[in-house]
């Protein structure tokens, strides 16, 4: 898994350094640990989700240029494998997820695992208000829009990481920026989620 991380461009010590280091099998299902280092997504115990293919963790990871104490949002615990590799290159992490059983499941692991997260249940298109600001934001899930709640939620100079939806079936992996106030943006290459939920989201799916 390093060597592809490296072949495709990951470069921050940091990020390597924490990949290298969060026991990937202890987030998939049992009976997908023999290939938890695969580079590949894999499902999760809810239905239609996954914990996210370790490339596009690195390449979300990296996009955040986190620093050692930086207070970090993780929207989409998951597994809460992203928020154990946002942990490991040293913020200080809160994650939010909306779906109860995983929120409950991914706060135990990472307890156990004693990773600094901190997790919530709840819609995450809103943020964390009783935790913001913060000096980063990741989005582990494509939004329709730039969920503007959010990016109200960085410090200055906070950066805020989000796949938004282009067309159907195709979403552009964003970087915001708050410099001098004003929200810069960059496009950082296509990638693939599933959607993100909720009041500033896309609307409840029929199978929820
Ligand atoms: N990063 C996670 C990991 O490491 O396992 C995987 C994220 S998974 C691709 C996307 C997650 O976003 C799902 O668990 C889904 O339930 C969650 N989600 C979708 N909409 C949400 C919302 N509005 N607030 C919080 N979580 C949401």
């Amino acid at each position: 898994m390093m060597a592809s991380l490296i072949e495709h461009g990951i470069r921050s010590p940091a990020v390597l350094h924490a990949m290298a280091g969060v026991p990937r099998e202890e987030f998939v299902l049992e009976a997908d640990r023999d290939h938890a280092y695969a580079d590949r997504a894999l499902p999760i115990d809810a239905p239609g989700q996954t914990i996210s293919q370790p490339l596009m963790v690195a390449v979300v990871v990296e996009a955040l240029e986190l620093h050692e104490g930086d207070r970090a949002l993780d929207v989409g615990t998951g597994s809460g494998y992203q928020a154990a590799v946002m942990a490991a290159c040293g913020a200080h992490v809160v994650s939010i997820e909306r779906v109860g059983s995983l929120a409950q499941t991914a706060a135990e692991r990472l307890r156990r695992l004693q990773y600094d997260v901190e997790v919530f249940e709840g819609d995450g298109t809103l943020g964390v208000p009783e935790r913001a600001p913060f000096d980063a934001i990741a989005v582990g899930a494509a939004a329709p829009r730039l969920p503007v709640a959010l990016a109200r939620q960085l410090v200055e100079g906070g950066r805020l990481v989000v796949p938004i939806t282009e067309n159907p079936g195709g979403e552009e992996l964003t970087r915001l920026r708050l410099v001098d106030g004003r929200w810069q943006t960059e496009s950082l290459g296509p990638c693939r989620f599933v959607p993100l939920i909720g009041a500033d989201g896309y609307e409840v799916a029929d199978t929820d």
